[in-house]
């Protein structure tokens, strides 16, 4: 069978292949430990569900409006006042089913043939297909682990020539952790800012950030990176929210009303009693949230400190998101019975036959002297599965 040239310039979500991937052999019967998950392991805080329940209840599951309902349109122009001190109107914000759909949309409305796109390396895997889907170039910028896999001013400025139509910023990043300061950002936009080019930023994990430095958003540097900037966010990560699919963007309403469309001809509107969790989820308690971060900043810490007690593994402390990407360079060229492990696929395939433990290769997020590990998961867990890859890093000649 003939399928189109289109899909076959892309590759099925790595990560989504990894949990996949441990989830059948456990069904198997083997004891394997995840750290392959991108998604929170707490439930959906109960006030959430009961907002849904409630919903079903009222018989309010039919089609809503493409682009939301105005009561979560408005608890998003809340958030967006409230949080990052952005003012948007409901021409100017559009929700969609979960981030990646929104990015997806943002990338066919904005993107086309000859258009070049910046995506910062290690980057979320779903990046470079998205654009390429859009019939774009992903012109991949690889950061460096000195620079806390932050870019550059330089090296962006390098990357910009005529055909450049956009950036994607991520920050906190996944799968780094890696989070740009307001002043980061300043000098970013003095390269953006006079080239007009847009930004399209993925703040995802803008609620999961540990320590001293604020969350910023480029957007709120100054009215011309506003006008340039998509703000792109949602409920999954912040509210354990992953299953419900509700993710929104924020930005120029001529590109949301272009969004708008584009979802009147696929998804149409989003859940409807998903709709009504993520306006409670925006607008109520807002506890939930903080403990959920204090318990994944328990976990961070103790991950980094273990990793960086295994001889030949190094780790950086990542600043937000829930993963650590651990540099594994020195553990490559390495063999187990006569088998070398050559890169970061080989040393995640190794750990889940030797010990049973499930990470992301590095080179799925452009870099292949690491991996990626979710903290995602119980502590109990983490220790088990640390104490597997010290005992399978030491089995190596
Ligand atoms: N952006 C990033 C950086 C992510 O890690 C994810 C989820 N893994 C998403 C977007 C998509 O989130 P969702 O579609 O669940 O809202």
């Amino acid at each position: 069978m003939k399928l189109s040239s289109r899909i076959s310039r892309i590759k099925p979500s790595p990560t989504l292949a990894i949990t996949m991937k441990a989830s059948a052999l456990r069904a198997e019967g083997r004891d394997v430990i995840g750290f392959g998950a991108g998604e929170p392991d707490f439930d959906t805080p109960p006030h959430v569900k009961m907002a849904a329940i409630k919903a079903i209840e009222e018989g309010f599951t039919k089609y809503t409006p493409v682009g939301g309902i105005d009561e979560l349109k408005d608890a998003i122009i809340c958030k967006l006042q409230k949080d990052n001190r952005l003012n948007y109107t409901r021409s100017e914000v559009v929700v969609s089913c979960g981030a990646k759909h929104t990015l997806y949309n943002l990338a066919q409305v904005l993107f086309e043939e000859g258009d070049e796109v910046i995506i910062p390396a290690p980057y979320w895997v779903s990046y470079p297909d998205i654009v390429v889907l859009a019939g774009a170039q992903p012109v991949v910028v690889e950061t460096k682990e000195a620079d806390g896999f932050k870019m550059q001013p330089g090296q962006l400025e390098g990357a910009i020539n005529r055909h450049t139509k956009a950036i994607i910023l991520n920050s906190p990043s996944n799968p780094t952790g890696a989070a740009y300061t307001r002043q980061e950002l300043e000098a970013l936009s003095e390269v953006i800012a006079p080239r007009g080019i847009f930004v399209i930023s993925d703040d995802i994990y803008e609620k999961i950030v540990y320590d001293a430095i604020p969350f910023c958003n480029i957007a709120s540097i100054s009215e011309e990176m506003k006008k340039m900037t998509v703000v792109v966010n949602g409920v999954s990560k912040a509210y354990a929210m992953t299953g419900w699919r509700i993710g929104y963007a924020a930005g120029l309403s001529e590109i949301v009303s272009a969004v708008t469309m584009i979802q009147s001809q696929n998804t149409s509107n989003p859940s409807s009693i998903s709709q009504k969790a993520a306006v409670e989820a925006l607008m109520g308690d807002q506890d939930v949230v903080t403990e959920m971060v204090r318990e994944f900043r328990n976990r961070r810490n103790y991950i980094v400190e273990k990793l960086n007690a295994i001889p030949g593994i190094t780790c950086m402390l990542p600043s937000g998101a829930f993963y650590v990407f651990p540099n594994i360079s020195l553990l490559l060229g390495r063999s187990y019975r006569g088998k070398t492990i050559a890169n970061s696929s080989d040393l995640a395939e190794y750990l889940l036959d030797e010990v049973g433990v499930a990470v992301v290769p590095g080179s799925d997020f452009g870099c292949d002297h690491h991996i990626r590990l979710s903290y995602a998961t119980s502590m109990k867990h983490i220790e088990e599965g640390l104490q597997r890859i010290r005992d399978a890093v030491m089995k190596l000649d």
